[in-house]
C-alpha cells in the first residue's frame, strides 16, 4: 500500500502548486489519508453476509442494504491507527493539537475502551462521547473525528462487502446511499460522462443520473443548475433551487493526476465558500477545517 501514500502526496502536491493556500491543510489530511491507507492494508474484516430474501426485499423497497449499527469494524487494526492519528493531529499544530494529545494521553493510560468507544460511533449515541470527553478532558469533536477517521478503513471495506448483494442492473435511482442509507459527500463524472455519488459515511459510490438532487430527489431541469469556474474546468457545484443544497462535483474525466476523493472533498473547500457565500447549503456537515 506504499503506493497509494505516494499517489496520494503527488496529487497532494500537485493541488498545492495550483492552490498554495491549501499548503496547511492537504498537509496535515495527507498525513491522516496514507495512515488510514496503510491501516487498510493490516485491517481484516469478515465479508458481510445478507440472505437472499432480505436482499431483495430491500432492493423492492429501496432500503439501505444494512444499518450502521451493522458495520463491522477490525478493533485491533483501528485502535492502532486511532494513536497514529493522535499523533499526527498533535504533531500538525492546529486546534485540534491540544485535544488529540489529551486524547493520546488516555489511551495510553488505558482510560478508552474501544468496543465500547466504536459501538458508541455505530449506534449514534453522543452522551457517551459527552462522557468520555469529559472524563479524559478533550474535546468532543475532536474524539469523534480521531473514532471516525481510525474506522474508516474497516468501514470502507464492510460496505464493499456488502456492496456486492446490490442490484447491478438496475439503477438505485436514491440520493441516499444504497449499502448504508447516508447522504453522498461528493459527485463525480468519469468516463462516457457517467456521473457517480459518493457516500459520507462508508465511501461507497453508486452511479446516478446526472440531472439529479441527491437530497430532495428532484429532476426538474428548470430548478437543478451549477456554479463553475473557467479556471477549476474539473470541479463544478450542483445546485438545486428546490432545496437549496448543493454537491461538489469533480470531473474526473479533466484530470490526468490520480483523484483520491477525501483529498479532493478537502481540496475544494473553497467552492464550499463560494456556495454558501451564494446562500447554498452543504448536504451534509462540512468536514474539520484546519
Ligand atoms: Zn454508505
Ligand atoms: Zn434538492
Amino acid at each position: 500500500m506504499a503506493e497509494i501514500s505516494d499517489k496520494i502526496k503527488r496529487t497532494a502536491n500537485a493541488v498545492k502548486k495550483i492552490r498554495p493556500a491549501y499548503s496547511k491543510i492537504l498537509d496535515f489530511y495527507e498525513k491522516i489519508f496514507s495512515a488510514q491507507e496503510k491501516s487498510a492494508a493490516k485491517t481484516e474484516i469478515k465479508p458481510a453476509q445478507i440472505a437472499d430474501n432480505i436482499v431483495s426485499i430491500k432492493a423492492k423497497e429501496k432500503f439501505p442494504l444494512i444499518s450502521i449499527s451493522e458495520f463491522l469494524v477490525d478493533v485491533n487494526a483501528s485502535r492502532k491507527l486511532f494513536k497514529k492519528l493522535c499523533k499526527i493531529i498533535n504533531k500538525s499544530e492546529n486546534h485540534m493539537s491540544s485535544a488529540a494529545e489529551a486524547v493520546f494521553i488516555a489511551n495510553e493510560n488505558k482510560q478508552i475502551d474501544f468496543n465500547e468507544l466504536y459501538a458508541a460511533l455505530l449506534h449514534d449515541n453522543d452522551a457517551y462521547f459527552v462522557n468520555i470527553a469529559s472524563e479524559i478532558k478533550a474535546d468532543k469533536d475532536v474524539l469523534a473525528f480521531v473514532t471516525y477517521n481510525s474506522i474508516r478503513p474497516s468501514l470502507s471495506m464492510f460496505a464493499e462487502s456488502a456492496s456486492k448483494y446490490l442490484d447491478k442492473d438496475n439503477p438505485w435511482g436514491k440520493g441516499y446511499c444504497p449499502v448504508c442509507g447516508n447522504t453522498p459527500v461528493i459527485s463525480t463524472f468519469e468516463s462516457d460522462g457517467k456521473r457517480f455519488l459518493t457516500c459520507s459515511f462508508c465511501w461507497h459510490k453508486w452511479p446516478s443520473a446526472r440531472l439529479f438532487c441527491p437530497f430532495c430527489e428532484n429532476r426538474d431541469a428548470g430548478t437543478l443548475h451549477y456554479l463553475f469556474s473557467e479556471d477549476e474546468q474539473e470541479y463544478r457545484i450542483d445546485i438545486c433551487d428546490r432545496c437549496n443544497k448543493y454537491i461538489k462535483n469533480v470531473d474526473t474525466r479533466i484530470l490526468s493526476r490520480f483523484v483520491y476523493l477525501p483529498l479532493e472533498q478537502i481540496a475544494t473547500l473553497h467552492l464550499d465558500i463560494m456556495a454558501k457565500e451564494k446562500g447554498y447549503e452543504s448536504g451534509v456537515p462540512l468536514e474539520f477545517q484546519v
